[in-house]
């Protein structure tokens, strides 16, 4: 059968990162490469009681129906709650949209915003599932330039600014660069988005794992009226009940709801009256996060004690205050992909930073993800990819 793939589907490209993943199905493979949470922090025995709440009350039969596209109205106003005490803000059930994944919401705003070669901002390098969301409606990429504090707000331009549908940012431990945006610029850009016009979409799926649990204002507490903020429980709870949710004003979420119907009706019924159970119960979130920060936290001291211990001193890296990721800078010379074969055929992966880059022109970059490997795998990975780097360094 010949199929007639549209030309959007044709240029649509598969995620390097999931062929990667293929790989690392292999038991005996060291993978630095997924950004998968650590399966040690899923709260199994919660999920199992809060499935058996469910099954055991008349909820089992709206857990079972369609709902609404907006979402389970007790779980948004729960995120409403949570968010306004969080965050010091008041944000009202009205605000949220539940979505599919936080993935989901980045597929919505991208047919929402972009037009055909409309210019949208986006850090450099960035989250590839945003850019493959966007991709498919062909816009023009403008990357804002960062330093080791996150993006420069200055660097962009006010004509540009006027000019873009949005900016894409991942404020606190940025995939891939495992990078905070500091507070001072955060009220920069804060302005300077305001002042233009320009919309921020604030992806945050990592904001709660701060190993010291210090959290820095949100962007949409700083220019509400032109944020979209997405949130994530993928890291908090467990990524295979696909549940994020989008914070925005009244008319902007009535029009994702609008393009949410025509994707998937709803996000699941099922998945948001368990999770519902699950938070709403004796402040579950309080007790649970703070373990997820703990043990990623002891993985990370890890991972940058084995990087200090065997790296060659021409590759640098960043030390993340939270998060899942490290990113390393080779030497300008080095080529991250081509260094990738060599590490698979020892067994050893990670994921090459050249795809993060929209235009991809950077690539000696490397990201490492450290809460799903042992301890002990962690220092023999490292020290693998270390002796790889070194005899590069030497040809
Ligand atoms: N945004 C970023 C920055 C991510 O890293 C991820 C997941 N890796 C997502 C969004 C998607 O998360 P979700 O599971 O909520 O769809």
């Amino acid at each position: 059968m010949l199929w007639k793939f549209s030309q959007r589907a044709q240029a649509q490209k598969s995620s390097v990162i999931r062929e990667i993943l293929k790989v690392t199905e292999q038991d005996d493979v060291i993978s630095f490469a997924g950004g998968l949470p650590s399966p040690d922090t899923f709260p199994i025995a919660e999920i199992q009681s809060a499935v058996n709440t469910v099954f055991a009350s008349n909820d089992v039969y709206g857990a079972l129906q369609y709902g609404p596209t907006e979402g389970y109205a007790p779980l948004r106003q729960w995120i409403a709650d949570y968010l306004s005490h969080r965050d010091q803000v008041a944000v009202s059930a009205d605000e949220i949209l539940i979505v599919t994944g936080s993935q989901q919401a980045l597929d919505l705003i991208g047919k929402a915003l972009i037009d055909e070669h409309d210019k949208v901002l986006v850090e450099s390098p960035t989250f590839l599932g945003a850019l493959q969301s966007f991709n498919q409606y062909n816009p023009e990429y403008i990357a804002v330039e960062s330093d080791q504090e996150g993006l420069i707000p200055e660097s962009i331009d006010d004509e540009l600014a006027k000019s873009a549908k949005f900016f894409y940012t991942i404020p606190n431990f940025q995939n891939p660069t495992g990078r905070r945006l500091s507070v001072s610029r955060r009220q920069a850009l804060a302005v300077k988005t305001k002042l233009n016009d320009l919309v921020l979409v604030e992806d945050d799926p990592y904001g709660e794992l701060d190993y010291r649990g210090q959290r820095l204002p949100a962007l949409y507490t700083l220019a509400r009226e032109n944020t979209v903020y997405l949130g994530s429980f993928s890291k908090i709870l467990a990524p295979g009940l696909r549940l994020g949710y989008v914070v925005a004003n009244k008319l902007f979420i009535s029009k994702l709801v609008q393009l949410k119907q025509a994707s998937d009706l709803h996000t699941p019924s099922l998945t948001q009256y368990i999770a519902y159970q699950i938070v709403s119960k004796n402040n579950f979130l309080s007790q649970h996060i703070p373990k997820i920060r703990q043990l990623y936290s002891t993985r990370c001291q890890y991972m940058l004690h084995s990087l200090a211990q065997y790296m060659p001193k021409e590759v640098h890296w960043n030390e993340p205050e939270g998060g899942m990721f490290i990113w390393v800078e080779l030497p300008q010379n080095m080529n991250a992909t081509e260094l990738l074969r060599e590490a698979i055929s020892r067994k050893i992966v990670f994921v090459p930073g050249e795809t993060m880059f929209a235009q991809r022109d950077k690539t000696n970059c490397l990201r490492l993800a450290f809460v799903t490997v042992p301890e002990e795998k962690i220092d023999r990975g490292i020290k693998i990819l270390a002796e790889i780097i070194n005899q590069h360094i030497k040809k």
